[in-house]
Parts: structure tokens; sequence; C-alpha cells
């Protein structure tokens, strides 16, 4: 049975693609970009460097909880950045858009995602929550009665996006805490400037932990799909997002969420996305769904290479770009 926020999505978007078009679409994509090999798997942190770099995953959630699969999709990979989405979400449901907006800011840096040299240029410091910096200090304003607490909250919170209760990888966290100097460093500075709000290397350490959550390309998918759905899990049916703070999330992570190339990606594709160095994208399509896929191997800005020209692949086909007049959210 479908659920109101179904027939709602129905009644936004009576063009949305059917699911045989879309299947059809990915098997396409898929086949064209399975043995492309460009790109490499992430090896600052060491555990990534040992990833099966072969791996290759695609699943679409959509908002009326149609789940469509391909490939890789039971691989738990570490879920990295993507995971500043939803710390981000947390924030905001805990404090409103404001206080974050004024705590951490939403600006692009055109530099690296862990750039120090941004920490010191950028008149907020903070940036935005999708690069280290800015993420650490959102992670900083998550409130708890302990580090623990702080902690399991994000978890719970992870897990109620993706539809299923989610842990840590532990390799993945011993291995990145062990060279996370860089992280503290950035933490520091922002100490300088008086914009982390707890303990810096405490907000380091959940920040790390947040990054080291494993999901599979399913579980991803239905994380973006929460965000189409106005906040609501599509599966559970659980309001995890408050409404009103999607759009502010959705165009972070637009002018954000693939670093210093995400200029060239609204170019191409017009959607908001995040990537992480796990190999992992997300990608929503606002009131329709969104779509993930897994590939370690990655460009020089850190974005899967896989990922991203699948994602455009389906989003040309299937006029997802929300700037062209063609898209399926403005079809009559
Ligand atoms: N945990 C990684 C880091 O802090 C996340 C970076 C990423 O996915 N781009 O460097």
């Amino acid at each position: 049975m479908l659920s109101p926020y179904a027939a709602l999505a129905q009644k936004t978007s009576p063009v949305a693609p059917n699911r045989a078009q879309a299947e059809a679409i990915v098997k396409e994509a898929y086949a064209k970009f399975v043995s492309d090999t460009s790109g490499k798997n992430a090896d600052y942190i060491p555990f990534l460097a040992q990833v099966d770099s072969k791996m290759f995953g695609v699943a679409i959630v959509t908002v009326d909880n149609q789940v469509l699969s391909m490939g890789e999709i039971k691989y738990a990979f570490s879920i990295q950045s993507i995971s500043k989405v939803y710390t981000l979400a947390m924030a905001m449901n805990e404090l409103g858009a404001d206080r974050v907006f004024d705590r951490i800011g939403s600006e692009p840096t055109g530099r690296a995602f862990n750039s120090p040299v941004a920490v010191v240029d950028m008149p907020t410091h903070t940036a935005n929550p999708l690069v280290n910096a800015g993420a650490i200090a959102t992670t900083s304003l998550i409130a708890g009665s302990s580090a623990d607490d702080k902690w399991n909250k994000i978890l719970d919170f992870y897990g109620e996006a993706a539809g299923e209760k989610l842990s840590l990888i532990d390799e993945v966290y011993q291995s990145e805490a062990a060279t996370n100097a860089g992280n503290k460093a950035l933490s520091m500075l922002l100490a300088k400037y008086e914009r982390i709000y707890s303990d810096p290397f405490t907000a380091v350490d959940i920040y790390t932990k947040q990054c080291s959550v494993g999901v599979n390309v399913v579980q991803l998918a239905r994380m973006g799909a929460t965000l189409a759905n106005n906040g609501v899990n599509p599966t559970t049916g659980k309001q995890v997002v408050k409404a009103e703070n999607v759009p502010y999330i959705l165009s972070t992570m637009m002018m954000a969420g693939l670093y210093d190339g995400s200029g060239g990606w609204a170019w191409k594709v017009g959607l908001p996305a995040k990537s992480g160095v796990g190999g992992g994208i997300v990608a929503v399509v606002p009131g329709k769904g969104a779509i993930a896929v897994f590939s370690p191997r990655l460009d020089d800005a850190g974005n899967s290479v896989k990922a991203q020209r699948v994602i455009e692949y389906v989003a040309q086909k299937l006029d997802f770009n929300l700037f062209s007049p063609r898209s399926v959210g403005l079809k009559q």
C-alpha cells in the first residue's frame, strides 16, 4: 500500500520515471561503467587503501519506498564524509536552522575538504558543515551528558535515517584515529577562533567515529530518500529530519557536497549530493527519491569516480537536473 507521503509525491510529480524506465537506465549505466578503473582508493586512512577497489553497487530508493539495486549491495563501507549531512540535520533538529547557520555558516571553500588554509581565510572559519572543519564544529554542537551519550545519539540518528540500526566499523575507526593529526589541528585552529563548541579533541573523536559508521549502498540511498521525502524515512514512515530544515541541508549539499568538485558537479548533474572517501556518493532528487553508488576509486578531490559517472548518466537520462526546464519536477 502506498504511504500518504508517496501519494503526495506522486501528486507533486506525476511524471517521475516509472520503475521499468529507471531500471533500464540503471542497468545501462552499470554496464557502461563497470570496468572503468579510473581513480584510486583513499590511502591517507590506511584501512581504506586495502578495500577491494572493484566493488561496485548502485541503489535507488524512492519516496514511495520502491527499492532498486544492483551489484555489491551487502558490503558495509564506511560512510565517511556523508555522515556530515546527518550530523548537520541532527544539530538543526536540536538547535534550529538559524543557530546552526550562525555557528557554522554555509560558504563553499573552493579548497580541499581538510584544508587548514580555508579555516584561516574564511571569515566564518568554519566555512560550511560539509568540510572537515565545519563538520567537526557541527559535531561539537550536539548535546549530550557525555561523549558516549553524544556518540550514541548520533549513531541512532543515522540508523533512523537508514531505516536500520547501523554500527561502527572498528577497524576503520582505529585506522583513522591513529592518523587524524590533521583533523586535530583543524579543531585547534577552530578553538583559536572560538568556532568550536565543545572540547576540540572530544569533537574530533566523535567525528572520527561518525565517519567510521558502516552502511551498504541501499541503506545510503534510503538515507538520501529520507531527505527527498521531507525528512520522513520512506520505509519506516518516521519523521527523522525536521521538514523545515530539509531545503537548507540540500542547498548546502549542492554547494559543498563534493568539496572543490562541487562546481563541476552542479554544472553537469544539478543535484544536491554528498560524497565520502569510503567511495560512496548519494544524490537527492527532492520529492522523488535518492540514488547512491559505492565504488572506492576516487578522483583528486576525494570523490568516487564511478559513482559520479553513474549518477551523472542516470540523472541525465531521467531528467533529474533541478535546473533543467525538462526536470521531472517541473514537467506538466
Ligand atoms: N573521515 C574523513 C576525514 O576526516 C572524511 C573525509 C571525507 O570523506 N572526505 O578526512
